[in-house]
């Protein structure tokens, strides 16, 4: 076995014989509901693996919803914001139901949309929407880079101009809208920034970015060898287990083997049966040992956190 295989594999101790880092849910804040992983798109790097045929995650429905949320109510979770990841959201048919479900409980919900086509056969019912619950209604938009040519050539010809026009059509009509970018190039998150501005600018869009509008994710290389993160490292790397998503977010999805929803610890970790947290947010309390190398790539060392910008 060479030294990359050896690595997350016990739970509780890392390759080298030391105390796995874990971390424990403070509060919860965030409930990610993935709506299934079918995608319009088929992404290069995509995280969760979603394209037009991958059905791994089934789309998830209003009435498998609504336990969630009536549970956030009864046993009064701090809960701010629910989330709705993919694959790309407007594909599920019950995408609208749920949004109504979520904002007429007085939730407030982001929904992850790649902008490409889909979402436009909603754009009347997303228009209603808005008018009954204003700004409750966040949308988040994968911009994955400020060039055509970057994007392009990690999302496919022609998503660029398309993505960049519901931008403007969405801002326009007074939705409240963000912006999900990735590092795909060398620069720094301040330079990223400046280069979104001049391109909203010269787009006619008009997004506050300062004002946490963009977020940028780190790029995740799935053949990368990555350390494990021990207890030790919190203090070597001057960061805490509460800095981490699964210290105040969870996800619910609906495997398409399974009868019912599985709760897990965060965005990225859908089918990795180690991480399931049973069926309810009550069961999906216990310690999260951070046994997957995209807890030391994308969340400890690359700094991430999905819900950053609404
Ligand atoms: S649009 Fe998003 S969900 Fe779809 S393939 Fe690309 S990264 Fe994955
Ligand atoms: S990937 Fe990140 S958020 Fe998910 S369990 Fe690992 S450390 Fe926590």
């Amino acid at each position: 076995m060479d030294a990359k295989a050896k690595k997350f594999i016990d739970p509780l101790i890392t390759n080298d014989g030391k105390e796995r880092a874990y971390v424990d849910l403070k509060e919860l804040k965030t409930l990610w509901f993935n709506s299934g992983t079918r995608c319009n798109l088929h992404c290069q790097n995509c995280y969760i693996e979603s394209s037009p045929t991958n059905d791994r995650l089934a789309y998830i429905t209003d009435s498998e919803v609504v336990p969630f949320l009536e549970e956030i109510k009864t046993e009064k979770y701090p809960v701010e914001l629910i989330g709705v990841t993919g694959g790309e959201p407007f594909l599920n048919p019950h995408m609208i139901p749920i949004i109504i479900e979520t904002l007429k409980r007085d939730l407030e919900i982001l929904v992850l949309t790649n902008a490409v086509n889909v979402i436009n056969r909603y754009k009347e019912k997303l228009i209603e929407i808005k008018n009954t619950y204003g700004d409750k209604l966040h949308l988040r938009i994968s911009l994955d880079h400020h060039t055509k040519e970057f994007h392009e050539k990690e999302r496919g010809e022609n998503t660029f101009d398309k993505t960049i026009e519901n931008i403007k059509w969405f801002t326009q009509e007074g939705f409240n809208i963000s912006i999900a970018g990735r590092s795909l190039t060398d620069e720094n998150l301040e330079q990223a920034t400046r280069s979104y501005e001049e391109l909203l600018k010269k787009s006619d869009i008009k997004i506050d970015l300062e004002n946490g509008k963009l977020v940028v994710f780190p790029e995740m290389d799935m053949n990368r060898d990555v350390p494990e993160i021990t207890t030790e490292c919190w203090g070597i790397l001057n960061k805490t287990p509460e800095q981490q998503m699964c210290s105040t977010e969870r996800m619910i999805v609906k495997r398409k083997e399974d009868e019912k929803p599985t709760v897990l610890p965060c965005t990225l970790l859908a089918y990795d049966h180690q991480f399931d947290l049973g069926e309810t947010l009550k069961d999906s309390k216990e310690r999260v040992q951070l046994n997957h190398k995209f807890c030391a790539q994308f969340c400890v060392l690359g700094g991430a956190s999905c819900s950053s910008a609404k």
